[in-house]
């Protein structure tokens, strides 16, 4: 895969991004049921509809599990180590939960549990969505 194609943003995901461009967080939702979901799919897979839309969100989340990475996987992150992979998830999009680098927080201090807010930057051109410690 070239570098081209990495920074590549897939088309299920252009609502998400489109919404982090705007320093706003947005998951696919189901008008039919009324249930998010995560992966973005074309159908809901809670109701096998196919009226979804992406419903922002305030952002504001909790954080169900971490790890620290100690080793870098990907050459380009070695700079970056040690860095913390968080699985967050969100009381106003119940059942989705985004894989996502925990940022400008105390390492040592997370926590099970803990509320954290997104953080909102550019990397050549494409905006990427982080989440801190609230
Ligand atoms: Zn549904």
């Amino acid at each position: 895969m070239s570098e081209t194609a990495t920074n590549d943003i897939l088309p299920e995901f252009s609502g998400f991004f489109d919404s982090a461009r705007q320093h706003r967080l947005a998951f696919p939702c189901c008008r039919g049921c009324g249930a998010f979901h995560w992966y973005p799919m074309p159908r809901c897979p809670h109701c096998r509809g196919n009226d979804v839309e992406w419903r922002q969100v305030s952002g504001r989340g909790t954080l169900f599990s971490f790890t620290r990475v100690m080793h870098a996987f990907d050459k380009s992150r070695a700079g970056a180590l040690p860095y913390v992979v968080g699985l967050v998830e969100f009381s106003d999009a119940p059942g989705v939960r985004l894989v996502t680098n925990i940022v400008d927080s105390p390492l040592d201090a997370l926590r099970i549990g803990q509320s954290v807010e997104p953080v909102f930057r550019l990397e050549d051109g494409r905006p990427i969505v982080e989440f801190r410690t609230a």
